[in-house]
């Protein structure tokens, strides 16, 4: 698929891994684009649980690509499909 820009293209496919990624998920079932942040990669949150409750993600909507300004509403159709629910915090 072609984004918009590399910045965009760079961190939709790191949906998942530790650090800043794009994925496309639903809030009240509306797709929208989130930025996520992840202290660790998905499959090892929980791994070295210390007895308290540690945030190790965190995710804000955007609206436009953080990297070249697009209106991400009017791309946002061609990703349909491409929802990543399963990374839904
Ligand atoms: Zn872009």
């Amino acid at each position: 698929m072609k984004h918009c820009c590399k910045g965009f293209e760079h961190h939709f496919d790191e949906a998942g891994k530790k650090g800043i990624s794009l994925i496309l998920t639903s809030f009240s079932a509306i797709p929208t684009f989130v930025l996520q942040f992840r202290a660790v990669d998905q499959v090892d949150e929980g791994k070295a649980n210390p007895g308290i409750k540690i945030i190790t993600s965190t995710q804000a909507p955007v609206h436009y690509c953080p990297w070249c300004g697009k209106k991400l509403y009017k791309v946002i159709e061609k990703y349909k499909g491409m929802e990543r629910d399963d990374l839904k915090l």
